[in-house]
């Protein structure tokens, strides 16, 4: 593990992030296949609308895992994929670690050991390189600059962006929304260092919402990563990256 424990802890209220659970490969290894060392796994379960939904997503024409099929990666039932898809059934041990509420469950795996863990439900848009960081640990997401200048209300209390991450699926989220997303349970932990966020604009609590996803989902935690527009890059470690209430 690269990571303190306590920072681990830390992390694990955010939507992509790194952890630390241990399971058994061989609940999935039932044949005399070996195992792919660092791999993601997405569990699914019965009677699983979402799971169904997300599949059929990533499945479709021009989708993840077309894009990431052509760069060489396997994607399948069995443990020597780059992808394994099981089903909860198979892992129960390790879905009741993960502490999953919401399928699918998605971990990038080390060994036998889950290292990062996508939580559902927080859209993060789950995409080649939410793949590649899941299995890597590596962001290779493009930086984008702002496109355009700020046209909306600021209340000065935190620095506007652009390239939105949706809440919960909603791209066009209402304030009430955001706010209730960031005090919710995935952002609540950071969201608590930033004070009084009721009185920001929507831009501006979409901003914060933006940087909790791209830094402590691990996608540009503090690794030196990604550069160009203000303070995207991780290299500089502003102080709010650690909320006090982690220590
Ligand atoms: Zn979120």
């Amino acid at each position: 593990m690269r990571l303190l424990p306590w920072l681990c802890a830390a992390l694990l209220t955010f939507c992509a992030v790194p952890a630390s659970i241990s399971f058994s490969n061989e609940a999935l290894t039932t044949t005399a296949i070996t195992p792919r060392r660092e791999r993601v796994l997405i569990i699914i379960q019965d009677d699983c609308p979402k799971c169904d939904a997300e599949l059929s997503k990533l499945k479709q024409s021009g989708g993840a895992f077309e894009l990431l099929k052509a760069k060489g990666w396997s994607i399948g039932p069995t443990p020597d994929s780059h992808i394994q898809i099981v089903n909860q059934t198979e892992v129960p041990e390790l879905a009741k670690s993960l502490g999953a509420a919401d399928y699918p469950a998605i971990a990038g795996v080390t060994g036998d050991e889950v290292i990062r863990y996508f939580k559902s439900g927080c859209t993060t848009p789950l995409d080649p390189w939410t793949f590649g960081w899941l299995i890597s640990g590596k962001n290779e997401r493009p930086t984008e600059p702002v496109s355009e200048p700020a046209r909306v209300a600021s209340t000065g209390n935190y620095r506007l962006r652009g390239n939105h991450w949706s809440v919960e699926g909603d791209f066009n989220p209402s304030h009430d929304k955001t706010l209730a997303h960031l005090r919710g349970p995935n952002h609540v932990t950071s969201a608590s260092a930033y004070g009084s966020i009721e009185t920001w604009s929507l831009e501006e609590l979409r901003s914060l919402h933006d940087d909790l996803h791209e830094r402590e989902g691990g996608l540009s935690s503090g690794v030196g990563v990604g550069s160009g527009s203000s303070s995207r890059s991780g290299s500089s470690k502003p102080s709010y990256l650690l909320p006090k209430s982690a220590r």
